[in-house]
């Protein structure tokens, strides 16, 4: 600790005086600003008048510290122990005064030790600072206790008037504050009004949606209804047609000439072809109408790849295509056999259909809860824009040529339908001239 900057003993009741008057002659010295010469000066002064009621002398010590927060130590001692932890409470107002205060109570005696800051604005405490301070300080000549009372009675109206001050300032601020929560109540019941009308127009919006969308499940319902009835009705005649040509030029039959034979099969080509279109649109129209209810249960994958190998095997008749259908990674699932099978089917003429060259491979392996179905082909591939519009009824690609057989542009449709049903999704990934590849997601084992 360095050396004090001054001592002083105070032993009668004038010396309390004299000690508040170097207090604040001390702090004024060091820099400090005249509020907290005050302060510093009141709280030796109580600790002062404290400790002489005890009958016994009290040493005073003023420390200027330099550390890196320079600070004004005062240190004050009194050779008597009260010992009963009161000084503590008697000096609790006066330890709001400055920043920190120790209150050492012990055999020893009494110590108290108070500490504030020195502000920013003070000059540097060099050693040469210091002594000057001390020399300033050792000539001072104290003043008379009345010369003290004097100045006491200054601070104290300085005091009243900055309490005043402090008043109309907070009655100013609150009458701000008062406008500023009447806009605020303005503006609030403002927006409320806005939102209540914006909510409104939701609401009528949400009304209209509604509407819209039971017209819109009405007309889908009526024109599945449609395309399952115009189809049954198709159904009975085409086949008719069909039975009568295959009648026409069977063997037993009157013999025909080259020509009517001919033309005979133009007949049963085109009613073949107008039958699976019928029977195509209406396994959509049943699908749509939401009659298909699937049949779930355990599903032997192993088997499924089998059958589809065997069956589609005779369509890759193109030795440049390489047809494969792996042996399923996942080897069971739940799902319904004869859907599924049928929505791989279609993927796979489809495939066969589009590619001249390359390959057409399914695949299945396992994502996450899911078995996802793959075929991938290298055919002509479908541009980025129609990726969705070759899931609509009756749209094929402008300009693709399919190298076997006709289609009637409802397999896709089909085929997502029957996915949606067994929980599922279908997409594609497709680039002309680099291929198509399809992907059949489905749960392993649907809730
Ligand atoms: P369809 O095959 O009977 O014409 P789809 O609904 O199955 O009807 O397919 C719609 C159209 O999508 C096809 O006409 C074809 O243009 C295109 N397409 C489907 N699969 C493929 C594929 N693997 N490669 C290229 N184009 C395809």
């Amino acid at each position: 600790m360095t050396e004090p900057l001054l001592r002083v003993r105070i032993r009668a009741e004038q010396d309390v005086f004299l000690v508040r008057q170097l207090g604040r002659e001390v702090a004024k010295a060091v820099g400090m600003e005249g509020q907290d010469q005050t302060r510093i000066a009141t709280a030796i002064s109580e600790v002062g008048r404290v400790m002489l009621a005890t009958g016994r002398d009290a040493d005073v010590a003023f420390i200027a510290s330099a550390n890196q927060i320079p600070t004004l130590w005062v240190e004050m001692k009194n050779p008597v122990s009260r010992d009963d932890g009161r000084l503590g409470l008697d000096l609790a107002q006066v330890g709001r005064l400055v920043d920190t205060m120790e209150v050492g109570d012990g055999i020893t005696g009494t110590v108290v030790r108070m500490s504030r800051r020195l502000p920013t604005s003070a000059p540097q405490l060099t050693p040469e600072r210091m002594n000057q301070i001390r020399d300033g300080l050792a000539a001072h000549v104290p003043g008379t206790p009345l010369d003290e009372l004097a100045v006491q009675n200054q601070q104290l109206i300085a005091a009243l008037d900055e309490v005043r001050a402090q008043r109309d300032d907070l009655a100013r601020l609150n009458a701000e504050l008062q406008e500023t929560n009447r806009g605020v109540m303005a503006l609030y019941h403002q927006l409320s009004d806005e939102l209540e009308e914006t909510n409104r127009g939701v609401v009528a919006l949400y009304a209209e949606l509604d509407e819209k969308s039971v017209q819109l499940r009405t007309a889908s319902e009526a024109k599945s209804r449609f395309l399952a009835n115009v189809s049954h009705e198709l159904r009975a005649p085409v086949t008719a047609i069909i039975g009568l040509g295959r009648l026409l030029s069977d063997e037993s039959s009157d013999p025909l000439s080259a020509e009517q034979s001919r033309q005979i099969e133009l007949i049963r080509g085109s009613a073949t072809t107008l039958l699976s279109l019928v029977n195509d649109l209406l396994d959509l129209a049943k699908a749509e109408a939401g009659r298909i209810e699937p049949a779930w249960s355990e599903v032997d994958l192993k088997a499924v790849f089998g059958q589809l190998r065997g069956t589609l095997r005779p369509l890759a008749t193109r030795p440049e295509v390489a047809f494969t259908v792996e042996e399923p990674a996942v080897p069971r699932m739940v799902t319904d056999e004869v859907l599924l099978a049928q929505v791989l089917r279609n993927l796979l003429t489809n495939a066969l259909k589009f590619t001249a060259e390359g390959h057409v491979t399914l695949t299945v392996r396992e994502v996450g809860s899911d078995v996802e179905f793959t075929v991938t082909d290298t055919g002509t591939g479908i541009p980025a824009e129609l990726h969705e519009r070759i899931f609509e009824e009756f749209y094929q690609v402008p300009g693709s040529q399919a190298l076997s057989g006709k289609g009637t542009g409802l397999g896709l449709p089909y085929a997502r339908r029957l996915v949606g049903i067994l929980g599922g999704a279908l997409r594609v990934d497709s680039s002309p001239g680099a291929g198509s590849t399809f992907t059949v997601s489905l749960p392993a084992r649907p809730s």
